[in-house]
């Protein structure tokens, strides 16, 4: 039995990178950016006005007031999108839009709230500094400089920079296709009839919903009963895919076929326990191209596990820098007893209150309960050897994605 430090260093040693493509930026949200990118231009483009008034030269106005106005002559105004036609000279101004090009001559722009028209004439009633209002070329971004990096998330942010840059088309990583798997004669799929004694099965579809949450591209393979040949048949079709996730069926019990139908199929095994909990059975193995994890069968232990170990290695497999859970640090709002023989993962609920994050247990943490899994918002962990926690006492909480 490894410890889950241990196990997730196995598992992500293990990582295959998945190719690239190219796509269209319009389909690039959430994907892994598998290209460094440099600046085609520079940001902004020229200099240009950051408000509605009028550029001008400072040396012109200097000392204005509202007692002591200065008035310039009327030039010409420029719009966004136009270029000045001609040069600002003294005692001249003009009349300039947002984000429009600053004409040579003037070097600076007094906002539209700080003058008042006056026919051919604009009479100021405050001085500038040099440069104020104006973002000048390059000063954001230069050309050339790298400013997005293989491994980065797309964001919304990245991409309103690719298309600033006029990037249409923008190399990411291939999605990891992953194929899931549930093992169970007591399994009811979600349009069945239940009868007595038979559990609705739900895994299939948490962990498909974890998988497009971490980026991936999941298969449903149905559920197969604790039947050799079910299983064995199944497990074949999940060869085809960079990813098999098995739930149920993994551990110890009469009817736990999965370990001895992939040690058949001669899956070579790295991980087969972990010194978790909820999470215990768990299996990291692979052959060919194809990784299989078997994950536990109750709700949260898979859930847990996918959270812990699948996850991280679906992030990496993309070429994805961050691939950890998000931490924070927030107060315990009470006491927790547990028995501290193995590392404890609890779903929590945080929040803040007057600027302190504070976190609080989602209802009973057994782990067939799929109730602290809906609620919780977060995660964290209790180190083995630990059974009591204190209310007030500062944790580290890894934030649900
Ligand atoms: P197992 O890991 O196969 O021993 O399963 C442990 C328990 O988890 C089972 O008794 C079921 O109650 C529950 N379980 C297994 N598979 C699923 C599933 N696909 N959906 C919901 N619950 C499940
Ligand atoms: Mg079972």
């Amino acid at each position: 039995m490894y410890s889950p430090q241990k196990a997730l260093q196995i598992i992500l040693n293990q990582t295959s990178f998945l190719a690239l493509e190219k796509i269209s930026f319009l389909d690039s949200f959430g994907r892994t950016l598998a290209e460094d990118i440099k600046a085609t231009g520079d940001l902004p483009p020229f200099d240009r006005s950051s408000m509605d008034g009028a550029a001008l030269r400072n040396a012109d106005i200097r000392g204005a007031d509202v007692n002591n106005p200065v008035t310039l002559k009327l030039v010409g105004t420029i719009a966004a999108g136009d270029v000045p036609r001609k040069a600002l000279k003294k005692g001249e101004a003009m009349k300039i839009m947002t984000g429009a090009m600053i004409p040579k001559g003037a070097d600076s722009v007094l906002p539209k709230e700080q003058f008042l028209p006056n026919g051919k004439n604009l009479n100021i009633h405050k001085s500038t500094h040099p440069g104020d209002f104006i973002r000048f070329k390059g000063e954001d971004v230069k050309k050339g400089q790298p400013i997005l990096g293989k491994g980065m998330e797309i964001t919304s942010g990245v991409v309103s920079l690719l298309a600033t840059l006029g990037l249409s088309k923008v190399a990411v990583s291939r999605r990891p296709r992953v194929a899931i798997l549930v093992t169970g004669d007591e399994l009811i799929d979600i349009k069945g009839a239940m009868t007595l004694g038979k559990v609705r099965s739900s895994n299939q579809y948490s962990l498909f919903a974890q998988v497009q949450q971490a980026g991936g591209e999941p298969v449903l393979l149905g559920i197969a009963k604790d039947i050799r040949s079910q299983i064995e048949k199944k497990i074949r079709k999940g060869l085809k895919y960079d990813v098999l996730l098995i739930s149920g069926g993994v551990s110890v019990g009469d009817f736990d076929l999965v370990p001895e139908i992939l040690k058949k199929f001669k899956f070579k095994f790295f991980v087969e326990k972990v010194s978790i909990q909820p999470g215990k059975p768990l299996i990291f193995a692979k052959k060919e191209k194809t990784f299989v994890f078997g994950l536990p069968g109750n709700p949260v232990s898979t859930m847990v596990s996918f959270y812990k170990f699948v996850r991280p290695f679906l992030l990496k497999m993309s070429g994805r820098k961050e691939i950890f859970l998000k931490k924070a640090s927030a107060i315990l709002d009470e006491d927790i007893k547990i028995n501290g023989q193995r590392l404890k993962v609890m779903r929590g609920i945080v929040s803040e209150d007057k600027g302190q994050l504070r976190v609080r247990l989602t209802s009973h943490q057994g782990s067939g309960n799929v109730i602290s899994m809906a609620k919780a918002n977060c995660l964290f962990e209790i180190p083995a050897g630990i059974e009591n926690l204190r209310k007030g006492q500062t944790i580290e909480i890894q934030y649900l994605p």
